[in-house]
């Protein structure tokens, strides 16, 4: 039965009953039964609709009851009401919990977000935002964005993002007084509405990155313009001259000393960029110092030609455990550059010790010497004390770079002491981990004590 009809049925029968006492005479009766029944309905209608606008009224509202509620309209009316309030009630829970997670997340992010409205002023942002830009709490909100961000380009960009279409990106680099050194990225994207999303990314390593690998790259360019420009040059007037025997020869010498260079250079940034790259996944070996200073010994004489006095000494006899062919370059280097630095007559001292629980192989020379300004620079890519001196003997300013970077991937410290005029020791310390020696030897004892 519809609910209209079962509502309609107490009315029937109190109509019944009006008509019946109308009926039987009783007129006064048949009166009092229809302002009753009246009454009675309009009370009932007045208490249910009291019931619902006080529920209704409540700031957090308290579950429906359906206590007391009779006739089927209204019973109903107040089931529906409970239903769709408690499906809304868990829905509003789940968003809560939803939103709950999304700011966690958010706040988890490095980069700075604000949520800007269509006249720039903030609508959220997150606790990045608020730490950068100085919001405290809600008292930044609903404030223009250029309070926080005071710089003439950044009001350039809003002006200009006022009129884009949704998804239009604009994007600038900044600093800020409060982050004295870090540089910012700005995004500033267009949203629906009007409202824009605003993004800084603290980029100060990338862009640090780019300058030093811009600086290097200008810097390799320098380094192959000279010889290639040399090289080109001699190699025009060979063809362009009928020059004699002789002066070809010349020539000719300069240009293969001019390539040699160039050689020295691409193998020198090929070694450079792999020790950057690679992984430290390097075999290693245990290397018997004794046998590496024979090898770089013969390789020192060749390149001396006797205009040195040259000493290599092996105090206590130990072996190494490094990668054989990266260890083997860094002494290389350190005995190549005492050599070229060193004036004819001068000397070089190689030698092995273990002292004081390290091991430590030093290239000592009587050399130019380095001025103390200099020596924290040395192991920088190309940097040089004397550019004549160091191109002139074949120098391409990565040894000392390559150096670093294998004493780094071997836990070993580069130690540089100087004295212009009167020479230098380059010193490669190595942990004592690294060092083993001869089960025999008595240095053992020593590496213990
Ligand atoms: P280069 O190829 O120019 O020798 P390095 O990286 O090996 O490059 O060395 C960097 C600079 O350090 C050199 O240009 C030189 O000025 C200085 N240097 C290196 N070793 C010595 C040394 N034993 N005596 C004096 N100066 C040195």
């Amino acid at each position: 039965m519809p609910t209209w009809l079962r509502d309609a049925v107490p009315f029937a029968i109190a109509l019944l009953l009006a008509a019946a006492l109308y009926l039987l005479r009783q007129p006064e009766w048949s009166l009092a039964v229809l302002a009753l029944t009246l009454i009675a309905a309009f009370a009932y209608n007045q208490w249910m609709l009291a019931r619902l606008t006080s529920w209704a009224a409540l700031p957090s509202r308290r579950d429906l009851t359906r206590r007391g509620v009779s006739g089927a309209s209204w019973s109903e009316a107040f089931e529906r009401l409970s239903r769709g309030y408690n499906t809304l009630k868990s829905e509003s829970e789940a968003l809560r919990t939803e939103l709950h997670s999304v700011h966690t997340a958010v706040d988890k992010i490095e980069d700075a977000l604000v949520v800007l409205d269509k006249y720039s002023h903030i609508e959220w942002s997150n606790q990045q935002a608020q730490e950068l830009f100085g919001f405290i709490g809600s008292a930044g909100l609903h404030r223009p964005i250029h309070h926080f961000l005071r710089d003439p380009r950044f009001s350039d960009l809003l002006d200009n993002q006022f009129h884009a279409k949704a998804g239009h990106v604009q994007t600038m680099q900044i600093s800020l007084h409060n982050r004295p050194g870090a540089i910012f990225q700005l995004q500033l994207i267009s949203g629906e509405h009007g409202q824009q999303l605003l993004i800084a990314r603290d980029i100060t390593r990338q862009a640090k990155l780019d300058a030093v690998k811009s600086d290097f790259i200008a810097n390799i360019s320098h380094e192959i313009r000279t010889p290639l420009t040399v090289v080109s040059g001699y190699t025009e007037t060979l063809l362009d001259l009928d020059l004699e025997k002789g002066e070809q020869r010349k020539h000719l010498e300069t240009i293969r000393k001019q390539s040699q260079t160039m050689q020295n250079l691409v193998a020198d940034l090929l070694t450079l960029s792999s020790l950057e790259h690679s992984i430290d996944d390097k075999t290693e070996t245990n290397v018997d110092v004794t046998r590496l200073f024979a090898d770089i010994e013969q390789e020192a004489r060749a390149l001396s030609a006797g205009q040195h006095l040259i000493q290599f000494k092996v105090e206590h006899p130990a072996s190494i455990r490094c990668s054989a062919d990266e260890f083997a370059s860094a002494v290389r280097n350190l005995v190549s550059n005492a050599i070229r630095y060193t004036p004819k007559g001068g000397q070089v001292n190689v030698s092995f010790k273990f002292d004081h629980r390290v091991g430590r192989i030093s290239v000592e020379d009587s050399g130019v010497g380095i001025a103390p300004e200099h020596i924290p620079r040395l192991t920088e890519r190309f940097y040089r004390v004397d550019r004549g001196r160091s191109r002139g003997s074949g120098g391409t300013g990565l040894g000392l770079a390559i150096v670093k970077r294998i004493a780094n991937r071997h836990q070993m410290e580069l130690e540089i002491k100087s004295r212009v005029g009167e020479g230098s020791t380059f010193s490669l310390v190595i942990p004592a981990g690294r060092i083993l020696f001869p089960q025999s030897d008595a240095s053992r004892q020593l590496a213990l004590a």
